[in-house]
C-alpha cells in the first residue's frame, strides 16, 4: 500500500478505509488503555492523530521507544474521532519506526521556542508549525508570481548572478574572485585584475534589471525571479545579504502603466494566498498578527493611494508628528515617515512617485522639471517599501549625461546605452523583494525568519 500525505488523508471521509502514512511525532500521550500520537509530515499545518489501543497490543514495545521527533510509518483505518480537536483519526494496526529522537537531546520538545532560538537550529525549525507554514507560503507565492506573469504574456528571463558591471550599489556588492587574498597580484600600485578568473573585477548581482531591460526591449514583457546579493552592513529586521527579487520589465509602458501593474500584481498574489493557503493564513492570523487577514483583505479591496514625493514631504511637514528625522525635501524617506504615510495618513498602501534625482539611480527617467525622476515606490503599512521601480530613461543623451554627472563611465555601460541608440522605447519596471513580501503577508517581524537560511552581516551558519 502506498503512503498518503496527511493533507490528502484529512480530505478523505472517515469511512474506515485502510491507510498508510508517514510523519514525525509531535506529541505522545499515553494512559493505561490507550496511546495517542500526533504526527506531522509538513504537507499541512494540521497534525494527524493516531490511536493505539494498548492492552495486550503487540505494538506496546514499539510505542515505548517513540518520543517527540521520531519518524514513523503508520498503517491503520481512517475512522471518525471520538475526541474533540479533530474529526478523524487513524486506528493503528501497524507502526514502523524509521528513526528515534532521544528525548533528552531533541531540541524541539512541545514547548514554545523563541524565534531567536529557532534561528540557531535552522535545520530543524521547518518542523515547527510556524516555519512549516512559512515554507508552504513561500512555495505557493512563488507559483502565484509565475502564474500572474505567465498569464499576461511575460517571458521569464534568467539574468546572470555574476556580473561585471558594478552599477547601482557599488559599495554594496560582494566581490567574486579567485585571486589569492593573502598574495594579491599588483600592478602599478593597484590590484591586477587581468590575473583574476574573468580578467576583470567581478561581483554578485544586486539586481537583474539592466540585463532584464535588454530582453524587455526585444520581447516586450519579461520578468526575472532570482537571488540577489547586497553587502548591507546594517542589522535591520528588513534587510538580508542574500534575498530573492522579482523584477518585471515592460516595453512601451510608462510610469502609470508600471503603477497599475504593481497594484494589480500585489492584489492578485494576495488573493491567491488567501484562497490557496487558507489554513496557513488562519494560523498566522491567530498566532502572529490578529489583524493580518483583515489587513490583506482591505488591500485587495481598496485602490492604492498615489502621491508624489513632494506631496508626501508636505504631508509629513504638516502632520504635527515629532519625527526623529524631520522630513526635508531632498532627503530619502525614513522608515518612520513611511509608516506615518501608510498607517496614519492613508491606512493603506501608497505609491510615491517623482523622487528627487539625487536619491535615485542613474537610469530613472528625468522629469521636465529636471529635479525629479519618474521613480515609484510602493509602501505598505507596517513594513514600508515593498516595491521600488521607475520608468527608465529612454533618451540616449540624457542617460549618458546622468552617468557622467554621477561619475560613472559610459563605456562600462555601452550595451545598456545601445538600447537607447537602436529602437529605443519608453519602458518601465520594478523590483519586489520576495522576503519583504513574505514578511508582510505572514506578519513575521524579522526577515530572517521568512527565508530558510538567512545570510546577514556576521551570520553564515548552515
Ligand atoms: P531599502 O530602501 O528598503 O533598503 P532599496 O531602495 O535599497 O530598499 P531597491 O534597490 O529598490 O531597494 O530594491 C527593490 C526591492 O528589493 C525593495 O523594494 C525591497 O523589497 C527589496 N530589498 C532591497 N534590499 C533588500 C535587502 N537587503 N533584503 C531584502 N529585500 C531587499
Ligand atoms: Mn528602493
Amino acid at each position: 500500500m502506498s503512503a498518503l500525505l496527511i493533507k490528502d488523508i484529512l480530505a478523505l471521509p472517515p469511512d474506515g478505509r485502510e491507510i498508510c502514512t508517514n510523519g514525525w511525532v509531535r506529541t505522545k500521550r499515553e494512559s493505561k488503555s490507550v496511546c495517542f500520537l500526533e504526527i506531522s509530515d509538513g504537507s499541512t499545518i494540521h497534525n494527524l492523530q493516531i490511536v493505539i489501543d494498548l492492552p495486550n497490543n503487540p505494538l506496546s514495545n514499539v510505542i515505548s521507544t517513540i518520543s517527540t521527533g521520531a519518524s514513523i510509518r503508520v498503517k491503520g483505518n481512517l475512522v471518525p474521532s471520538q475526541g474533540s480537536g479533530q474529526s478523524k483519526e487513524i486506528a493503528a494496526k501497524d507502526i514502523f519506526i524509521y528513526g528515534t529522537a532521544p528525548a533528552d537531546e531533541y531540541p524541539l520538545q512541545k514547548k514554545r521556542h523563541s524565534f531567536e532560538f529557532l534561528r540557531e537550529i535552522a535545520h530543524l525549525r521547518p518542523r515547527t508549525n510556524t516555519f512549516g507554514a512559512i515554507a508552504r507560503v513561500r512555495s505557493s507565492m512563488s507559483f502565484a508570481i509565475h502564474t500572474f506573469f505567465q498569464e499576461r504574456g511575460f517571458v521569464y528571463v534568467h539574468t546572470p548572478i555574476i556580473t561585471g558591471s558594478d552599477c547601482e550599489g557599488a559599495g554594496q556588492m560582494f566581490q567574486v574572485t579567485t585571486l589569492p587574498l593573502e598574495n594579491v597580484p599588483m600592478k602599478e600600485g593597484t590590484v591586477d585584475y587581468t590575473e583574476d578568473f574573468f580578467g576583470k573585477k567581478a561581483s554578485l548581482t544586486v539586481s537583474g534589471q539592466l540585463e532584464g531591460e535588454t530582453y524587455a526591449l526585444a520581447l516586450t514583457r519579461i520578468y526575472t525571479f532570482g537571488p540577489t546579493f547586497r553587502a548591507e552592513n546594517s542589522n535591520t529586521s528588513r534587510h538580508l545579504a542574500e534575498f530573492w527579487m522579482v523584477e518585471p520589465e515592460v516595453a512601451f509602458c510608462d510610469i502609470i502603466g508600471n503603477m497599475n501593474l504593481a497594484e494589480e500584481f500585489i492584489k492578485y498574489i494576495l488573493t491567491w494566498l488567501l484562497d490557496k493557503c487558507a489554513d496557513d493564513m488562519n494560523f498566522f492570523n491567530s498566532r502572529i498578527d490578529n489583524n493580518l487577514i483583515f489587513t490583506l483583505e482591505n488591500i485587495i479591496k481598496n485602490r492604492f493611494e498615489r502621491i508624489t514625493y513632494t506631496e508626501a514631504i508636505s504631508l509629513l511637514e504638516k502632520s504635527g508628528e515629532n519625527f526623529e528625522f524631520p522630513p526635508k525635501w531632498g532627503n530619502d524617506l525614513q522608515s518612520e515617515h513611511e509608516r506615518y504615510i501608510t498607517e496614519k495618513a492613508f491606512k493603506k498602501p501608497v505609491i510615491i512617485t517623482d523622487y528627487p534625482k539625487e536619491i535615485k539611480a542613474f537610469y530613472m527617467k528625468l522629469n521636465d522639471d529636471e529635479k525629479t525622476v519618474r521613480a515609484m515606490d510602493v509602501l505598505v503599512p507596517r513594513l514600508g517599501e515593498i516595491i521600488g521601480g521607475s520608468e527608465r530613461e529612454a533618451d540616449y543623451d540624457k542617460l549618458k549625461n546622468r552617468m557622467l554627472e554621477l561619475g560613472l563611465n559610459p563605456d562600462d555601460y555601452w550595451w545598456y546605452l545601445d538600447l537607447r541608440r537602436f529602437g529605443t522605447v519608453p519602458h518601465s519596471g520594478f523590483g519586489l523583494g520576495f522576503e519583504r513580501l513574505i514578511q508582510f503577508v505572514t506578519g513575521m517581524q524579522n526577515i530572517r525568519d521568512v527565508i530558510p537560511y538567512p545570510r546577514c552581516v556576521k551570520t553564515l551558519e548552515f
